[in-house]
């Protein structure tokens, strides 16, 4: 029987492992590795920290998955061949016909003096608890969100913590007493989304009395001070979005050969070995512009998409399945119950072409069927 052994069980694993189940049923060995027993969407971690839904609520145990026909093996993955698609784990060596890596990217707030120590870390599951337990505990002062390296995943992810703590402190009666402030490094808001989405984006923070600060690279970080080069941010609470590096696991085995993360072709998502492919936030694929497509949930799953298609048209003996187009869409928080619908063709020439649809009740629904919907497809429940 046909293998395919997939690294990573996030959002682009899960979709390639439950999409050949549905196309290819029995007939494929389906091999799904990942170190973490449980699954938890990014967005949980927004809602978490101002009381919007539990953590719990959003885990999934993997193991489920076997029941349903892929085979989840807990394990670390030590190294990676990508010309034998042979994968070397703590357990055992597994070799599949194909081969997708789907390992994400790894949060180093080391690589900042002090970010580790004084900065809670927004984009750390295990971290949301203390960072929840500090807002509870604030009466006032500053707050600093600080985007600490580019890129990062869910470029809005920042903005949107910085329109729903405003949301927070309001009802809480604190908000006249508190600044909040988002910094980063980046020269626009948005840079992957183009100057008008930045645009808006900035008037939407400026009519909440939210500060922004581009280009703004941090040096280090103190007990309660933030140091840029040429000036300096007092904070009482620190929330850092750390830089991201791909897993320690795929630079180790060449795959990036000499880049910042995988290069892939990105129309099929193929590496350049045969039956190998990569997706989601491990890669990096080019713009018109020269920026990267966004690390976002939504493009891992529509590439997983596209690779599953590609594998079961192949053991079917049929032909290739439409290219991975870059069109995509998230919802963005804005406070209020209210959410943004935010939906571009990030392939368009000579700049991605992204429209912007305003907050509203029903768009924060479409972002909790987001969750709930994937969770369903993938766990069942
Ligand atoms: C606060 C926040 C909010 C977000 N909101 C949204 C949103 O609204 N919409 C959206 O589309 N995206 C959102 N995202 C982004 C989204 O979570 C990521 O882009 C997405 O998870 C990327 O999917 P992936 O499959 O590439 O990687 P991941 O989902 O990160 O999965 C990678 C997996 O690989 C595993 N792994 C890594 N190395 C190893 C190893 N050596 N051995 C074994 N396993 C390993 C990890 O444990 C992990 O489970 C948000 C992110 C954050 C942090």
């Amino acid at each position: 029987m046909a293998r395919t052994v997939i690294l990573g069980a996030g959002f682009g694993g899960l979709t390639v492992a439950t999409d050949l189940l549905r196309l290819l049923g029995e007939n494929h060995d389906i091999v799904l590795i990942d170190r973490r027993d449980h699954f938890l969407a990014g967005l949980r971690k927004l809602w978490a920290i101002v009381g919007l839904g539990a953590l719990e609520e959003g885990r999934r145990p993997r193991k489920s998955l076997t029941q349903r026909g892929v085979r989840f093996l807990q394990r670390e993955v030590r190294a990676i061949d990508p010309s034998a698609r042979r994968v070397e784990t703590d357990v055992e060596t597994l070799e599949g016909d194909h081969l997708v890596i789907a390992l994400g990217a790894d949060l180093r707030p080391d690589l900042v003096s002090g970010l580790a120590e004084h900065a809670h870390n927004l984009y750390d599951a295990d971290a949301i608890p203390d960072l929840a337990a500090a807002l509870a505990a604030f009466e006032g002062g500053t707050i600093a969100i600080v985007i600490a390296g580019a890129p990062y995943k869910c470029p809005p992810a920042p903005y949107e913590c910085a329109m729903l703590l405003d949301d927070h402190l309001r009802q809480r009666g604190l908000r006249d007493r508190t600044e909040i402030a988002v910094t980063t490094l980046q020269p626009m808001l948005l840079p992957n989304a183009g100057r008008e989405a930045s645009d808006w984006l900035g008037e939407q923070l400026a009519s909440r009395g939210i500060g922004f600060q581009v280009g703004r690279k941090v040096e280090r970080v103190e007990e309660d001070r933030v140091v840029f080069a040429d000036t300096e941010l007092e904070a009482d609470l620190i929330i850092g979005v750390p830089p991201h590096r791909p897993p320690r696991v795929v630079t180790e085995s060449g795959l990036t050969g000499g880049r910042d993360w995988i290069g892939v072709d990105p129309a099929t998502l193929e590496i350049g070995h045969e039956g190998v492919f990569a997706i989601g936030d491990v890669t990096q694929i080019g713009l018109a512009n020269g920026l990267p497509l966004p690390k976002a949930g939504l493009f891992a799953e529509l590439e997983g998409q596209r690779v599953a298609a590609a594998i079961a048209a192949e053991q079917q003996g049929q032909g290739p399945p439409p290219a991975f187009d870059g069109r995509g869409y998230c919802f963005l928080e804005m406070g209020k119950a209210t959410a943004a619908l935010v939906e571009g063709d990030f392939f368009a020439d000579p700049e991605p072409r992204v429209s912007v649809r305003e907050a509203s009740a029903d768009h924060a629904a479409g972002k909790r069927r987001f969750e709930a919907e994937r969770l369903e497809r993938w766990f069942g429940r």
